[in-house]
């Protein structure tokens, strides 16, 4: 807005400095250039006048030369005191005069005195007169074509003097014949227009004007010689001879002069006048000058009409400019407005990566802590695990130690038999014994191996494990506590194959026929069933009891860690806790509900294996015929 206003304030200061200047010049240049055209148009028309006049005035020029060669005239001028002869040449004269057209023709003897003259008769007649002082007498007699202008003495009359020396046939000069034509008709005739015309003498007498006050003036003052010889030669007689009141006068291109007149007053000169271009055009035959005046006031309508339109360009620039500069400043201001808000939005930007990257430092920090403490909760869920485990082990073994002491107590009353046997040299029986003691013993070892892959720590590798197999092996596990209890096992396939660690697996499906035969410690007639079936790339495995079911308010909470409902030593809430994150790990699911008809349902889900045949082969070369359960144990 400042700029905005400097520079609408620089333009006001330009334009009120600029325009008067401008104007200024406009006004001269166009003055020149329109004066120019003045003068050319005023020189035709001079040269026109010019013509005329030379014409007008140089056509009498030769009269008084044919007239001098009329022996009449030297006859008289022989015999001045005749008077028959001067009447013959006074008629003779006069007729001449008429049929030339001519003002007066008048013959002057030696000494300048009129002998004869057409005005004869008229009322001032020049007879008698002497014109020894007229400069075309003294021109004449000394033997040349005598030129002069001047007012007539006699007369009063502007005319034009030519005269001749008269000779004797010897060629003395006896005196001369002098023809004078009126400049005043010639006047008369000039046409009008704007442009003054004015005639002057050789040295600046204004014989002719188209303006009346002008006439016998000068165009310049002149010198008191000039003025006396004027008067020696009466030349303009009753004429003030003032100078016109030329105020200034220059130079106008090459042939032109600019001159310009003061008004007049009684008193003077005043001031306010005229200009004038003055141009001249010398008649060198005749020695007068045409001169024309062309009023420089012509030109004010094309110099107020340049003006008027250079006031109108000058304004439209600078209209124009100042829409420019105000655009460019727009353009300016609103480069900068981007600039800066580009700045700004670089520094936004810049702040927000230096705090982007302060949180993702902040994130990786908090992503490297939050990996240190799943390593720590791993390692501590590992623990717990083998911990459940070992607790689990701790409880099985009991069963199992009565579970060993059965084939014990049979291995030792089949060996008892057999010592007995053989004593009584009953050898087949006993090898029937011994073949009883070893099948004995590789029950035990079956169980104990058993033992051992449960006790053992898990491998975190997924491999293809037969769902069947690994039920049975928990199943064995659990035998001692199963005792009695109906299992119904339904497997949709024999081959049903899940990817998963054996060994966690089998800890997640001891934990859970172990919280069944827990749930159904009241029951009056146990029960467990199996169902496994196959869902796409899914297998699901219930393990459903007949027991009372969770209690509601423990179903939400029976995954959670440490939550138990066993008495203090029989529980350590973590079985359940622990299935459900080896199962999410194994890729696989664990929920439980409550069935319509009594008992509890857990729902196990893992991801199909492919099957192949491979693990049915190796079950058998281990001598792990799977067993079946439907029966009542
Ligand atoms: P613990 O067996 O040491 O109590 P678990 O995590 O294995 O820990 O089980 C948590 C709780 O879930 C049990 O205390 C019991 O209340 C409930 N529960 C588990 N299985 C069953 C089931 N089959 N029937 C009824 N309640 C069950």
């Amino acid at each position: 807005m400042f700029k905005l206003k400097k520079h609408t304030a620089v333009l006001a200061i330009a334009a009120v400095v600029l325009l008067p200047l401008l104007l200024w010049q406009t006004a001269v240049w166009t003055e020149r250039v329109a004066l120019r055209q003045v003068a050319e148009q005023a020189a035709s028309t001079l040269a026109l006048y010019a013509t005329g006049l030379q014409e007008a005035v140089g056509k009498y020029e030769a009269l008084p030369r044919l007239l001098a060669r009329d022996p009449t005239l030297a006859d008289l001028l022989r015999n001045p005191d005749d008077p028959a002869r001067r009447d013959r040449v006074n008629r003779a004269l006069e007729e001449v005069n008429a049929i030339a057209g001519t003002a007066d023709t008048y013959l002057l003897d030696r000494d300048g005195l009129t002998l004869a003259a057409s005005n004869w008769n008229g009322p001032t007649p020049f007879v008698g007169r002497s014109y020894s002082y007229r400069p075309y007498f003294q021109q004449a007699i000394r033997g040349r074509l005598g030129r002069y202008v001047a007012l007539g003495t006699a007369s009063g009359k502007r005319g034009y003097y030519f005269a001749y020396p008269v000779r004797d046939p010897g060629g003395e000069i006896l005196g001369a014949i002098t023809v004078k034509v009126l400049l005043g008709p010639l006047e008369a005739a000039w046409p009008g227009t704007p442009d003054r015309v004015i005639v002057t003498d050789s040295v600046g007498v204004i014989l002719m004007s188209s303006r009346d006050d002008w006439r016998y003036r000068t165009l310049a003052p002149l010198s008191p010689a000039e003025l006396s010889r004027i008067k020696t030669q009466r030349q303009y007689t009753g004429t003030s001879l003032a100078p016109l009141p030329i105020a200034d006068r220059r130079a106008f291109g090459a042939k032109a002069e600019r001159v310009e007149l003061t008004e007049e007053t009684a008193g003077g000169p005043a001031a306010g006048g005229e200009a004038f271009l003055l141009e001249s055009f010398p008649l060198r035959g005749i020695g007068l000058t045409v001169w024309s005046l062309s009023p420089v006031s012509q030109v004010r309508g094309a110099v107020t009409q340049a003006m008027v339109l250079a006031a109108f360009g000058f304004l439209i620039v600078i209209g124009l400019t100042w829409i420019w500069l105000q655009r460019r400043l727009a353009i300016r201001e609103r480069f900068e407005t981007d600039e800066r808000h580009k700045a700004e939005l670089e520094g936004k930007v810049a702040a927000r990566t230096r705090a982007l990257q302060t949180v993702n430092a902040d994130l990786r920090a908090e992503v490297a802590e939050r990996q240190k403490t799943e390593r720590e909760l791993r390692e501590t869920q590992a623990e717990l695990v083998q911990a459940a485990k070992m607790a689990a082990l701790g409880q099985l073994s009991a069963g199992i130690g009565h579970e060993l002491n059965q084939p014990l107590g049979a291995i030792r009353s089949y060996a008892d038999n057999a010592k007995v046997l053989l004593t009584r040299d009953r050898l087949p029986e006993v090898e029937a014994n011994l073949t009883q003691i070893s099948g004995i013993t590789t029950r035990m070892a079956e169980i104990i191996r058993r033992l051992k892959t449960f006790a053992r720590k898990p491998s975190h590798k997924a491999e293809a494990v037969c769902l069947r197999e690994a039920l049975d092996d928990a199943l064995a596990l659990m035998d001692s506590r199963i005792d009695g209890e109906r299992i119904e096992i339904e497997v949709p396939a024999e081959d049903a194959r899940v990817l998963a660690d054996p060994v966690r697996l089998q800890q997640t499906l001891v934990n859970l026929i172990g919280n069944a035969l827990d749930a159904m410690a009241e029951t009056e007639a146990p029960c467990l069933r199996f169902v496994a079936e196959t869902q796409g790339d899914q297998v699901a495995l219930q393990v459903i009891d007949c027991g009372p079911g969770i209690a509601e308010a423990a179903l939400d909470h029976v995954f959670d860690p440490f939550y138990t409902t066993k008495d203090p030593g029989q529980g350590l809430g973590l079985g359940l806790s622990i299935s459900y994150n080896i199962l999410r790990d194994l890729g696989g699911s664990l929920t439980a509900r409550n069935r319509p008809e009594g008992g509890a349902c857990f729902t196990l889900t893992l991801p199909r294996a492919v099957p192949a045949p491979a693990p049915a082969k190796a079950e058998e070369v281990a001598g792990l015929a799977p067993r079946p359960r439907e029966a009542v144990r």
